[in-house]
C-alpha cells in the first residue's frame, strides 16, 4: 500500500485524517451541487467542521486565490495584450472569477481544512 501524500489529498478533496474519504459529496463540475459537503468522513467518520463556524477562515484563502486570480490576468494582460483599457481587466477579472467560483469555493476549504483542521493522519484508517 503507497503512502497517500497530503498533496494529493489536498488536490483530490479527501479527508485529511484518511485521506481516502471525500470531502465533497459531488464533483466540482456538478453546476449547482459542488458547495455539498459530507458532514462527516464516510470512511473514517471525521466531523469536517471540527468547531462551529470553523469553514469562515476559508475566507482568507478564497482571498489569496482571488488575488492570485487578479495578478495573474494584470500581468499577462499587461505583457502579452499591450496594456488594454481598464475595462478589459475589469471583465477579464470579473469573468474569470466567476468561472474558477467553483474550484476557489472547494480548495479554499479543502486546503483550511487540511492546514488548520488540527486533524494528524492516520495511516491505519485507510481502506484503499
Ligand atoms: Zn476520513
Amino acid at each position: 500500500m503507497v503512502k497517500k501524500t497530503r498533496s494529493s489529498a489536498v488536490f483530490n478533496g479527501r479527508c485529511p485524517r484518511c485521506r481516502d474519504g471525500n470531502i465533497f459529496k459531488t464533483s466540482v463540475f456538478t453546476f449547482n451541487n459542488f458547495t455539498k459537503m459530507n458532514p462527516r468522513c464516510p470512511n473514517c467518520n471525521l466531523d469536517y467542521e471540527v468547531e462551529p463556524g470553523f469553514f469562515y477562515g476559508a475566507l482568507y484563502i478564497s482571498y489569496i486565490f482571488s488575488v492570485g486570480i487578479f495578478a495573474a490576468v494584470t500581468i499577462i494582460l499587461f505583457v502579452f495584450f499591450d496594456d488594454p483599457e481598464s475595462k478589459v481587466y475589469i471583465t477579464t477579472v470579473i469573468v474569470l472569477s466567476i468561472i474558477f467560483y467553483p474550484f476557489n469555493y472547494r480548495f479554499s476549504r479543502i486546503i483550511y481544512l487540511h492546514l488548520f483542521g488540527r486533524v494528524k493522519y492516520d495511516d491505519s484508517l485507510r481502506t484503499s
